[in-house]
C-alpha cells in the first residue's frame, strides 16, 4: 500500500532531516511548506516539510502528530533559496528555517483583536437621542469602526452604543486589527528630488534590467553621491510594476531618517524590520508582507529572508559592511546571499557602496557584477580635505595626549560659526585599562582573558567581549596598591575633555553605552536640531547619517583598527574612516576631516590621505594574492569549543587529521586546499570557554565544498561530546 512519506526539517543541530508519514486522515491538506508536529525521540518538536513523495511505509517511521496551520509558513521560491543556503553554509535546513522564520512571525497568539462596531440597518422611527443617531449615521458610512474611532468623533458614547445594539441597528464583533508601525509619522509634503545626469545614467542601467531575470550590479558611489535615491527610483518601478522589493542595510543605518524616506515615498507599502521590533509588530510586519500589503521590505540582514510573494529587485547598500554576516548559528552572509536569492528569484541584485569589498571588485572582474559608478557628490560637492596627524610629535597637556593643537583649532573655529563636527574614536569607555604601577597587573576579563575597560558613568571595569562587570576599586585587586594608573582613553573621556575644553559647546556621546533604549533616537535627533554640536561616538556614528552642517570630523586613534591580527584589518580601517570622513561637509559648505594617529606612514592612512581609492584597493589586492587570502582563496573556518584548552587542541587535531585523510580520498593536493591548524584562537579563552580552530584554504570553492560535505557528514565520529564544532564558510570574524 503506497503511502505519503514527507521529509521534515527539524530545527536541531543535526545534518540531515527526517522522514515521517502522513497519518491517512491528513493527506489531502499536506503541502510543501507547512509547519508540522513531529513525535521526536521522547518528545514532539515542529518541524517543516521540505518534501512529498509516494511510497512503501518502511519499517519504524512515525507518523507527524498534526499540521500546525493550512497555510504554508514558507513558499517554494524561498525553500529552494533556504535549501541551497543550507547546502552553501553546510548548516542543517531546520536551523535554516528557524533563522529564516521567526517564531513571532507564525504565532497567532500574537494577533490583535479588538472591539469593533459595525452598521446593521437604520431604525424605523428616528432615535430620540441625537447623538445615537449622529454615531448610527457615521457607522453607516465604513465597513467597521473601532471604540477608539468613535470615541475620536463623539464624546462618551459608550451609552448609546449599547443602546445601538440593543435595538439590532449596530452589531459589535472581534476582529483582528494591524497594529500601525508608522503611526507616529505624519504625512509630510516633500519635494521630489529629480535625478542629476549621473544618478539617471545608473538608474536607468538598473531600471532597463527589471523583468529580465537575474542580474548583478555593484554600484561604487563616493558618500554623499545619492546612492538612496538610486535606490529609490529603481524600487518605485518595481513597486508600479506590482512585485516586491528588498532593501538591506546594514542595522546601524536603520536611522529614523532612512526609514522616514522610504515612507515619504511609498506610505504604507513599506515594511521595516530591525531588531528592536516586539513580537506582536513583528507578527503583524510579517502578515503584511505575506498578504501583499507590504512590497517594500527595509530592515538588517534578516530581511533577506523577507517572504514577498514575487520579488523584482534586492538592493544591498553597503555591501562591505561586516554586519551582513551573522556571527552565530547559521553563518550566512546576506549581501552574498542576495545573490543567491536574486539568482533563484530571477531579479536584479544590487550591491552599493562608496567603499565596496575586494570579493566585490574580484566579482566586477570576472563578469559576474556590472560595474556602475557615482564618482562625484551630488550638485557639485566637494569630498571634504583630508590631514593627518602625526601624533608622535604632539606634546602632553597634563599627562596626556587626547587632541592635536590642530584639531582643537579646527573645532573651535566650526563652533564659533555655529557649524558642528563629530569626533571618532573606536573605543567606548573612560580608559582602556587599569593598571597597577606597583606589580604591573592589568585587571583581565576572568571569563575572556582580555583586559577589562573602566567606565567612570557606572564606576566599573566591564569586559567588552562577554559584559562581565567588576566595580571598579582604587587599590590593585592582587596587590592592594593605591598606585594605579588609567591607561589609554575611549569615548567617554573624550566627551569629558571636550566638555572642559570647549565650554560653549554642547557636546554629546553616541556609542553603545548611550545608545540603549531610546537613546540612539534621541542623541541622533538632538544633533539634527543642532542642539549639540559636537558628538563623540564610535563606528555606530559612522554609517549612513546625513548631517548637512557637519563640516568637521576629527579621527582620533586611527591606527586602532589596523593592529588587529585578521587579513582584512587594513581594508576595513580603510572602509571605516571613509564613511567616517564622509560625514563631512555634505550640504552646502565644505568639509574637513583631521586624522590623528601614532602610525601616520601606514599604507592604508596615506591612501586615505590622497583618497586614492583604487590605489588601496589594487595595493591591497596584491597583498591578497601573495598571502593567498579572499578574493584569491576561498576560506572556511572550523572553530572547537570546550572547557579546556588540551581537549579543545586535541579535537581540533582530530580534525586536522579527518580532513587530511578526505583531501586525498578526493584527490585535492596541498596547493587545492591547504589545511592550517589545529591552533588556539586569537582570543583562544572566550566567555569562559575555550577556542581552537581550524583554517581552510581552497583553490576553488567546490574543493572546498566537497571537503566540507564530507566533514560535516563525520564530525559526530570525530569530536567528543563535550566539544561544540561550527563551520564558518567565508568566515568574517577570524578572532
Ligand atoms: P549616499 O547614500 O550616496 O551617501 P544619499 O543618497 O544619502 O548619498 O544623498 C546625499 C544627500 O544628497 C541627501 O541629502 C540627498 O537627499 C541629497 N540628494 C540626493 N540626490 C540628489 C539630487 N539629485 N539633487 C539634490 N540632492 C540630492
Ligand atoms: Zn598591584
Ligand atoms: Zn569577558
Amino acid at each position: 500500500m503506497e503511502r505519503t512519506i514527507i521529509e521534515v526539517a527539524i530545527p536541531v543541530p543535526v545534518h540531515h532531516t527526517f522522514s515521517y508519514l502522513v497519518p491517512y486522515r491528513l493527506e489531502e491538506e499536506i503541502r510543501l511548506g507547512q509547519q508540522v508536529l513531529c513525535p521526536f525521540g521522547a518528545r514532539k518538536e515542529f518541524g517543516y516539510v521540505v518534501g512529498i513523495k509516494k511510497g512503501a511505509a518502511k519499517d519504524g517511521l512515525k507518523e507527524i502528530a498534526s499540521i500546525a496551520g493550512p497555510e504554508p509558513i514558507v513558499a517554494e521560491g524561498l525553500l529552494s533559496f533556504l535549501r541551497k543556503l543550507s547546502w552553501y553554509y553546510h548548516s542543517p535546513l531546520g536551523e535554516v528555517m528557524r533563522t529564516a522564520v521567526p517564531l513571532a512571525s507564525i504565532d497567532r497568539r500574537l494577533e490583535k483583536k479588538e472591539k469593533v462596531y459595525i452598521f446593521e440597518r437604520f431604525p424605523e422611527r428616528p432615535f430620540k437621542s441625537v447623538k445615537s443617531g449622529a454615531i448610527l449615521e457615521f457607522l453607516s458610512g465604513r465597513e467597521y469602526a473601532s471604540r477608539g474611532e468613535i470615541l475620536s468623533m463623539f464624546h462618551s458614547p459608550d451609552s448609546n452604543l449599547k443602546a445601538l445594539i440593543k435595538t439590532g441597528c449596530v452589531r459589535a464583533e472581534m476582529r483582528r486589527v494591524i497594529r500601525d508601525p508608522f503611526k507616529d509619522f505624519a504625512d509630510r509634503k516633500t519635494e521630489k528630488i529629480r535625478l542629476n545626469q549621473a544618478q539617471k545614467a545608473v538608474a536607468s542601467s538598473i531600471v532597463s534590467s527589471l523583468g529580465n531575470g537575474y542580474c548583478g550590479f555593484l554600484l561604487y558611489g563616493v558618500t554623499g553621491s545619492g546612492k538612496t535615491e538610486v535606490y529609490i527610483e529603481a524600487i518605485s518601478h518595481v513597486v508600479e510594476s506590482g512585485k516586491g522589493a528588498i532593501m538591506l542595510v546594514p542595522e546601524i543605518a536603520l536611522t529614523p531618517q532612512m526609514t522616514r524616506r522610504f515612507y515619504d515615498v511609498f506610505g504604507g507599502k513599506i515594511a521595516v524590520l530591525h531588531s528592536m521590533m516586539n513580537d506582536g509588530e513583528r507578527y503583524d510586519t510579517f502578515s503584511r508582507i505575506r498578504r501583499g500589503d507590504a512590497k517594500v521590505v527595509i530592515g538588517a540582514r534578516s530581511a533577506i529572508f523577507a517572504p514577498l510573494k514575487e520579488i523584482g529587485i534586492i538592493v544591498v547598500d553597503e555591501e562591505h559592511d561586516a554586519s551582513y554576516k551573522q556571527e552565530e548559528k547559521v553563518r550566512y552572509n546576506a549581501r552574498d546571499m542576495a545573490l543567491m536569492r536574486g539568482a533563484i528569484e530571477g531579479c536584479p541584485v544590487v550591491l552599493g557602496s562608496a567603499t565596496p569589498s575586494l570579493e566585490s571588485f574580484s566579482n566586477v572582474r570576472a563578469g559576474k557584477l556590472k560595474f556602475l559608478s557615482l564618482p562625484e557628490r551630488v550638485e557639485s560637492r566637494a569630498l571634504p580635505d583630508v590631514e593627518i596627524v602625526d601624533m608622535r610629535f604632539e606634546e602632553d597637556v597634563e599627562g596626556e595626549r587626547l587632541f592635536s593643537k590642530r584639531l582643537l583649532a579646527e573645532l573651535s573655529d566650526v563652533i564659533a560659526r555655529g557649524e558642528q563636527a563629530i569626533i571618532f574614536l573606536n573605543r567606548r569607555g573612560f580608559a582602556n585599562f587599569f593598571l597597577c604601577k606597583d606589580c604591573g597587573n592589568v585587571v583581565e576579563c576572568p571569563q575572556c582573558g582580555i583586559s577589562m575597560t573602566y567606565h567612570r558613568k557606572i564606576e566599573k571595569l566591564l569586559c567588552h567581549y562577554c559584559d562581565f562587570a567588576l566595580d571598579a576599586a582604587s587599590s590593585c585587586p592582587k596587590c592592594e596598591s593605591l598606585n594605579i594608573s588609567l591607561v589609554g582613553f575611549g569615548t567617554e573621556r573624550v566627551e569629558e575633555a571636550l566638555k572642559f575644553l570647549l565650554p560653549g559647546a554642547n557636546v554629546g556621546r553616541l556609542d553603545s553605552d548611550s545608545a540603549t533604549s531610546g537613546g540612539l533616537k534621541k542623541i541622533l535627533n538632538a544633533f539634527t536640531e543642532k542642539r549639540l554640536s559636537v558628538l563623540v561616538g564610535t563606528q555606530i556614528l559612522a554609517k549612513g547619517h546625513d548631517f548637512p552642517d557637519v563640516t568637521l570630523v576629527g579621527v582620533l586613534l586611527a591606527e586602532l583598527g589596523l593592529k588587529f591580527p585578521d587579513f582584512r584589518a587594513s581594508e576595513r580601517t580603510f572602509q571605516l574612516l571613509t564613511q567616517v570622513a564622509g560625514r563631512a561637509g555634505r550640504g552646502d559648505k565644505p568639509g574637513k576631516v583631521i586624522i590623528q594617529t601614532y602610525d601616520a606612514n601606514h599604507y592604508t592612512l596615506r591612501h586615505i590621505l590622497s583618497g586614492d581609492y583604487n590605489g588601496f584597493i589594487a595595493q591591497e589586492d596584491r597583498l591578497r594574492e601573495e598571502r593567498g587570502y579572499p578574493p584569491y582563496r576561498f576560506l572556511s573556518l572550523i572553530e572547537f569549543i570546550g572547557k579546556g584548552i588540551a581537549e579543545t587542541r586535541e579535537s581540533a587535531g582530530f580534525a586536522v587529521s579527518a580532513l587530511s585523510g578526505i583531501r586525498s580520498k578526493l584527490g585535492f593536493r596541498h596547493q587545492d586546499l591547504a589545511i592550517l591548524g589545529p591552533s588556539m584562537a586569537p582570543l583562544f579563552r572566550l566567555k569562559g570557554k575555550a577556542r581552537g580552530q581550524v583554517l581552510l584554504k581552497a583553490k576553488n570553492r567546490d574543493a572546498l565544498h566537497e571537503a566540507l560535505d564530507r566533514f560535516t557528514a563525520q564530525i559526530e565520529n570525530i569530536k567528543k561530546s563535550s566539544i561544540k564544532v561550527i563551520v564558518d564558510v567565508d568566515p568574517v570574524n577570524l578572532m
